[in-house]
C-alpha cells in the first residue's frame, strides 16, 4: 500500500528495531514507547483497520498469540508467585478508527508491558 509507514517498514524500506519476523508478521519496537516494553505486532498484508481483517480470523489469531511470546522474550510475561499471585504482565491493544483512537491506519497489535501509567486501569 503506497504510503503506509507500516508497509514501508514491513518491506523494510523504513527501518524499525524487528523483535521478530515470520511469512505473515512482523514485530517491532514503537518509537514511541509508553512503557518500558512497547512492541507492535503487524501483518505484512495491508489491513487499514481490524475492521478490515475481520475475514481473517487465522491472521488475527497468529497476531494475538505472538503477544505472549513476545512477553516472555522481553521480560514482560505473566508470572505467578509462591502464593500464586499474578506478576508483571502487560497490555493488548488493538485501537480502530478515530474514535478508537487509531492513528496509523494499517493493523497493528500493541504489547504493552512494564510499569505504565495505566496500571490498575482498564
Ligand atoms: P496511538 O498513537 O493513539 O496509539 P495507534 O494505535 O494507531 O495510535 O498507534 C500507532 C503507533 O505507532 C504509536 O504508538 C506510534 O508511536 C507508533 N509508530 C508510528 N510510527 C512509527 C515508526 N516509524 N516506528 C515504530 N512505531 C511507530
Amino acid at each position: 500500500m503506497e504510503n503506509c509507514i507500516f508497509c514501508k517498514i514491513a518491506e523494510k524500506k523504513i527501518p524499525s528495531t524487528t523483535v521478530y519476523e515470520d511469512d505473515d508478521l512482523l514485530a517491532f519496537k514503537d518509537i514511541n514507547p509508553a512503557a518500558p516494553v512497547h512492541l507492535l505486532v503487524i501483518p505484512k498484508k495491508h489491513f487499514a483497520t481490524l475492521q478490515d481483517a475481520a475475514a481473517e480470523p487465522a491472521l488475527l489469531g497468529k497476531m494475538l498469540a505472538l503477544a505472549p511470546r513476545l512477553a516472555e522474550e522481553n521480560g514482560c510475561a505473566v508470572s505467578y508467585d509462591a502464593d500464586g499471585a499474578p506478576q508483571r504482565g502487560y497490555k493488548t491493544l488493538i485501537n480502530s478508527g478515530p474514535d478508537g483512537g487509531q492513528e496509523v491506519y494499517h493493523l497493528h497489535l500493541h504489547v504493552i508491558g512494564g510499569a505504565h501509567p495505566w496500571r490498575g486501569q482498564r
